[in-house]
Order: structure tokens, then sequence, then C-alpha cells
């Protein structure tokens, strides 16, 4: 007899973390395996962030907080949207989370109804279209093509919109691609918008701060779109802090009201001394974190050469975040000893299982002729990845 309640046909582990667990079991057995498909950085959390949690604890501040934060953190994100992004909202718009992930599955179980359409561009984060279907609602796919670094068009948006259309959700920088949105792209997406007022968009800016392009912009800032869009983000990425498990978003009043009864019933508010820290992280000092982004750039620099070196690999050009998202269908069904390559899953288990080294396919993110490479690894670490990867695809006829 099947026990699970229904819902749990709908959704599946994400490929990112089976491919995480993976590597691990092979590294335990002793294989010297470079992890390619993590998505965190391989950066300690700044030191000033870390006393200021040490400090809270010192401090016993460790009981429960308000679900949608403390007070003096929904501040400092309230500064934060001001000075980053010249937004303006009030505390009682921001809902502090425990992570980003939480941040989007709230807002997604606040807006979608049952049989609700939601547009997502593809290559896309997982986990959107699992939370979309958690909740029943429908999710329209639009392939978005190299040529345009995998962003979508207005055209594109324009012709996906039908009346049941809810909801769109994107992130830029994009995870898997590194994509990033550029004002005028911004612009045009929001012209296309401002002819549907019923539409919500939920806008994933958690890679803000890992941008080689120059300023980040968000959907937000356009038309009237800040009284429709929710804002999310956090501290995984830009303070690697991916373990303390703080996001936090910024959303029209209703639906930041709506996030905090969720979570009310969830979880309640994340951890007391993540948030202290997390007030250090945005109000205080950026040059750690902007020190972090200086070493990403330098990776991107060399792991793009790299694999453009590497004969039938058609690699995209990422400007933000800390992925490559190489085409490799030029190596479908080639073969070598026993191994046959049938799409990107057999390519990414030939590349763990021969070479050694771990990437995530691009079926998880619905762009199944691609593969996923992260670079938030030592540049030691990438040289030999990418070397290896050359060897290893050379074999194959
Ligand atoms: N959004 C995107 C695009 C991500 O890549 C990730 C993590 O990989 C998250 C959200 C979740 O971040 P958090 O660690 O804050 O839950």
């Amino acid at each position: 007899m099947n026990q699970l309640a229904d819902r749990l046909s709908r959704i599946s582990e994400p490929q990112t973390i089976k491919m995480a667990k993976l590597s691990r079991e092979l590294k335990a057995q002793g294989i010297d395996i470079v992890d390619l498909s993590i998505g965190e950085p391989d950066f300690d959390t700044p030191a000033h962030i870390r006393e200021a949690a040490k400090k809270a604890i010192d401090e016993g501040f460790t009981h429960y907080t308000p679900v949608a934060g403390i007070a003096e953190l929904k501040q400092a994100v309230v500064h934060k949207f001001k000075r980053d992004n010249g937004l303006d909202y009030t505390p009682e718009q921001i809902v502090v989370s425990t992570g980003a992930k939480q941040c989007l599955a709230n807002a997604v179980l606040s807006i979608v109804n049952p049989g609700d359409e939601v547009i997502i561009p593809t290559p896309y984060w997982v986990t959107y279209s699992e939370q979309v279907s958690l909740c029943q609602g429908e999710v329209v796919f639009v392939p978005c093509s190299i040529e345009n670094n995998y962003k979508i068009t207005p055209a594109q948006l324009e012709a996906a919109i039908t009346p049941k259309t809810r909801l769109f959700m994107f992130s830029s920088p994009c995870n898997p691609t590194g994509s990033v949105y550029s004002k005028a792209e911004l612009e045009g997406l929001a012209a296309v918008f401002a002819k549907h007022p019923q539409i919500f968009i939920i806008s994933d800016e958690i890679y803000e701060y890992i941008n080689y392009v120059g300023k980040h912009e968000s959907i937000a800032q356009f038309g009237d779109l800040i009284n429709r869009t929710i804002i999310i983000n956090g501290l995984s990425k830009g303070f690697a802090m991916t373990g303390w498990r703080l996001g936090f978003m910024a959303a029209p009043l209703d639906i930041a009201k709506a996030c905090d009864k969720i979570q009310s019933q969830f979880t309640s508010a994340t951890c007391s001394i993540t948030q202290r820290a997390a007030v250090t992280a945005l109000t205080g000092d950026l040059s750690t974190a902007e020190a972090m982004v200086a070493e990403f750039k330098k990776r991107r620099a060399f792991i793009h050469e790299a694999l453009k070196s590497i004969p039938g690999l058609k690699v995209n050009d990422p400007e933000g975040a800390f992925y490559m998202f190489p085409d490799v269908s030029a190596f479908f069904n080639k073969s070598f000893e026993d191994s046959h390559i049938k799409g990107a899953d057999d390519l990414c288990m030939y590349l763990l299982h021969k070479a050694n080294v771990s990437a995530v396919t691009g079926v998880a993110f619905q762009q199944p002729n691609c593969i996923r490479l992260s670079y938030a690894t030592s540049m030691d670490k990438l040289e030999k990845g990418v070397e290896r990867m050359k060897t290893w695809l050379a074999k194959l006829a």
C-alpha cells in the first residue's frame, strides 16, 4: 500500500542534491573527485559576521523571535534595498525566513491556486517548478536559447501569457546559466507585464552580489512592478553563509502578511543567532564579500577560456553567479568502451566515474543539451577538473 500523500508524486528530489550526495559517497570511498556540482561558495563566512553570532550566543540571544524576523534585521533589510537597489520598503513588507528556499515556498503558497499557470523561463533553478506543482499550479516552461544567453525575450513572454497566468518566476543572475538581465532587458519584460496587471513576479536575486558586468538591476525598479514583485534574496551566496539559513523577501504588504502567516505554521522564525549575524552582514563592511567576488571573477575567466578549448563544447558567456552551462550535445550518441552517451545524464555519469569530475545534468534544469559546472572551488581543482574533462571527452567517438 502506498502510504504517502498524493502530493509526493508531484515532486522529486533535486538533481543538484542527488549529485552532491553521490560525489560525497565516492569521496568517502577514497576516490579523488573534483566536485564541480556544488552550489555554494568555498569561502568561510567573513570573520566580523561570525563574531556577531558568537556575541549573540554569549548575550543569551537564543530564544524565539518574531516570526518574520527581529525588528533590527528587518530595518537592515530595508536599508539594504534602499542602498543597493534604490527601492523603498517598510519593515512590514519584509519577511525573513530559513533560507531563500523557504521565502520562495512562502511566496508560491501565498499566490498560486490549483490550476493557476506559472511561467518559468528555462533553464531555471530546479526548485521553482516543484514548489508550484506542490500547490497544484500548472508550470508553463518557456525554453530560452543559448543565442540569447538563455534569457526570455518580451515576445516569448507575451506569447506564453494566458488569462490563467498568475505568476512569473525567474532568477537574475541565473542559476544554472549565470545569465544576468540588463536594465534594458528588464524594461522590455516590464512593458509586457504592464499590459497584464493580474500577474505577480517572483524575482530571485540571491546571486545579486556575484555579478561581473556592473550594477545589479531588479525588475521591481520598473513601471509599477514594485506593487506586484516579490524580491527574494539571502545571505547564502553573497556572504558564504549557506549553512546559517537566512533568506529574506520584500513584497507587497498583503503578500508579506500572508507569508508571515504561513511561516508561523511551518517553522516560525529562523535562528535567532543567525539573525543577529545577518544584521552585521547587511549593514557592515562589504569588502570581504567583494574580495570573494573578485576571486570568482578570476576563476570564471579561467574556466570560460579552458572550456572553450575543449573540442565539442559549446560554451555560454555567464555574467554572474558561479556556474558555467556548456552545451554538450556534440557528445551524444558517442561511446568509449562500455560507456554509451545517450544524453546529458549519461555524460555526467561518465565524467563522474571515468574522469572523477562531478557535474549536474542539464536535464534537471530543463535544458537536456547542457551540463552545469560550478566554479565555486579552488583554482587548483578547476585546473585539474578541466584537464580531466578534456582527456575523457576526447576518448568519446
Ligand atoms: N535561489 C537560487 C537561484 C539558488 O541557486 C539557491 C540555492 O542554490 C536558492 C535560491 C536557495 O538559497 P538558500 O540557501 O538561501 O535557501
